[in-house]
C-alpha cells in the first residue's frame, strides 16, 4: 500500500499545508491513514486524513468533500474542517482535516458477548439521529453504516493526553538523550526545510506542546509504542462506558445523494451490513442505511454478526446471504425479489433458491433467547424492534425518525 497510488508515507513532525504538524496515527482504513495534528493556524488538534492517490480513491475523497460540504455543521457527523492536496512519492493526494474523534465502537464489542444493553441504545439512538439528518435535511445516504464508522467523542484533555503521549513515545523511540527541548530543532529542520515554514510559527508550537507535555508528564508515565496510540490511553475504554457517551458518524467516502441513486450503480455496503434490495440489485435510497443499523444493534447487543454468509461449493456468497436473511425473517415475498435485476442467479421461478435447497427457519426472537439466553421479553422487544427496520420492502421499512419513537429506543 506504501507504493505508487498508494499510501503517503507519513513522519511523526511533518508538517502538511504549512499548518498542520503530524502527532500520531490515529487510525487509517482501506482508503487511507488518519494522524493527529496540531494546527499552528487555528491552535488546536486536528485529524488530517490522507487518501490513497490512485484515482479512484482520488475521486471518492473529492466525493466525501462534497458531501462533507453539503451536510455542513451537524451534531452527529464528524465535522470538516478543511482539505487541500499534497504530492510526495507516491502521487497527490487529497488530505481531510477533521475535528477529532476518539475510538470506533468497534474496539468496545465483546466477541460473543456484545456492550451492555443501555449503551446500545444510546449508540443506536444517536446514529439514528445521524442518520435522519442525513436522510432528510441534506439529502444524503451514507451506504457504509457500520462499527467502524461509528466514532467516539472525546474532550480537549483527552486529546492533550494523546499528544503529550505521542511526544514521549517519539522521543523515546528516537533515542534521544537529554532533554526533549533540545531534540526540537533538529527534528523540525526537515519539515520547516521541505515546505518553507515560518519558524516562528514552528517554534510557538513547540512551546505550546512542551508547556502540555510537562504538564501531563505524570499522566502519561508509561508510553506506549503502539501504532494506534489511542490504545495506551485507558480513558477512552472507561468513556465508552459511562452513560454520556457521545458518537458520530464517519466516512461520507461512499455516501451518495438519494435523489441520484437509481437501479444498482454497483455493489454497495459492507458485506455483512449489506441489504437486501442491495443484495438483488433493485433500487435503493435511504432505508439501506436503516437495515445495517438493525445489523449494527445485533451486533453491539451480542457480540455476533447478525448475517455472516459464506460461499459454498454449489453457492455464491451473495445466494447464502439470501438464504441466512430468509432463516431468519421469513420468505422474501415474490413482488420483492422480481424487482431485483440479479434474481434470477439466486431464485428459480418459483421463487426457491437455485442452489441452497435445505433452510432452517430459525426467528430473531428465538434466536435471542435460545442462542443468547436473553430474557424472553427483552428478546421480543428487541426483536420487534429490528424487525421493523429490517423490513424486506424499502417502502415499508421504518425511517430513521420512526426508529427513534420505537419504544425499545424511548423506554415507553
Ligand atoms: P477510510 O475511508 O479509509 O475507511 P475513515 O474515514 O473510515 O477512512 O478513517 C479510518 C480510521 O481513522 C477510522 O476507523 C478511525 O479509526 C480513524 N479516524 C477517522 N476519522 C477520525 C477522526 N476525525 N478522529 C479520530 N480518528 C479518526
Ligand atoms: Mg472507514
Amino acid at each position: 500500500d506504501y507504493a505508487v497510488g498508494g499510501f503517503y508515507p507519513v513522519m511523526i513532525g511533518d508538517l502538511f499545508h504549512e499548518r498542520y504538524y503530524v502527532l500520531c496515527k490515529l487510525g487509517w482504513g482501506t482508503f487511507s491513514t488518519v494522524w493527529l495534528c496540531w494546527d499552528l493556524i487555528g491552535k488546536r488538534y486536528v485529524a488530517l486524513k490522507i487518501v490513497k492517490s490512485n484515482y479512484i480513491d482520488t475521486k471518492s475523497a473529492q466525493h466525501e468533500i462534497k458531501n462533507l460540504r453539503c451536510v455542513g455543521k451537524r451534531k452527529k457527523i464528524v465535522q470538516l474542517l478543511d482539505d487541500f492536496k499534497v504530492t510526495g512519492v507516491n502521487g497527490t493526494h487529497i488530505c481531510i482535516v477533521f475535528e477529532v474523534l476518539g475510538h470506533s465502537i468497534l474496539k468496545f464489542i465483546r466477541p460473543k458477548v456484545g456492550i451492555p444493553l443501555p449503551i446500545v441504545k444510546t449508540i443506536i439512538r444517536q446514529v439514528l439521529e445521524g442518520l435522519d439528518e442525513l436522510h432528510t435535511k441534506c439529502g444524503i445516504v451514507h451506504t457504509d453504516i457500520k462499527p467502524e464508522n461509528i466514532l467516539v467523542c472525546v474532550d480537549d484533555l483527552f486529546v492533550q493526553k494523546l499528544a503529550a503521549n505521542a511526544w514521549k513515545c517519539h522521543r523515546t523511540g528516537m533515542k534521544l538523550a537529554g532533554s526533549l527541548v533540545s531534540s526540537f530543532p533538529q527534528n523540525l529542520q526537515s519539515s520547516s526545510e521541505n515546505t518553507n515554514v515560518n519558524q516562528k510559527k514552528v517554534e510557538e508550537m513547540t512551546h505550546l506542546l512542551l508547556s502540555q507535555l510537562q504538564h501531563l508528564e505524570s499522566a502519561v508515565s508509561h508510553p506506549s509504542s503502539s501504532d494506534s496510540l489511542v490504545d495506551s490511553l485507558p480513558d477512552s475504554v472507561n468513556k465508552v462506558c459511562s452513560s454520556d457517551l457521545v458518537v458520530k458518524i464517519v466516512d461520507l467516502g461512499s455516501a451518495c445523494c438519494s435523489e441520484l441513486i437509481s437501479n444498482c450503480s454497483g455493489t454497495i455496503q459492507t458485506r455483512p451490513y449489506r441489504c437486501l434490495e442491495s443484495l438483488i440489485c433493485a433500487e435503493y435510497g435511504p432505508p439501506v442505511d436503516i437495515w445495517s443499523t438493525a445489523c449494527m444493534a445485533f451486533e453491539l447487543a451480542t457480540g455476533d454478526y447478525l448475517f455472516f454468509p459464506e460461499a459454498g461449493d454449489h453457492y455464491s456468497k451473495d445466494e447464502d446471504h439470501l438464504a441466512l436473511i430468509t432463516e431468519l425473517l421469513g420468505e422474501i415475498p415474490k413482488d420483492i425479489w422480481t424487482s431485483g435485476k440479479m434474481t434470477h442467479l439466486y431464485f428459480t421461478e418459483t421463487g426457491g433458491f437455485r442452489n441452497i435447497k435445505t433452510l432452517e427457519q430459525w426467528g430473531l426472537c428465538e434466536v435471542l433467547i435460545e442462542k443468547y439466553r436473553w430474557l424472553p421479553r427483552e428478546a421480543r422487544d428487541f426483536a420487534e424492534f429490528l424487525h421493523s427496520l429490517l423490513a424486506f420492502d424499502p417502502k415499508q421499512r421504518a425511517t430513521a425518525s420512526e426508529c427513534l419513537l420505537h419504544p425499545w429506543l424511548t423506554g415507553a
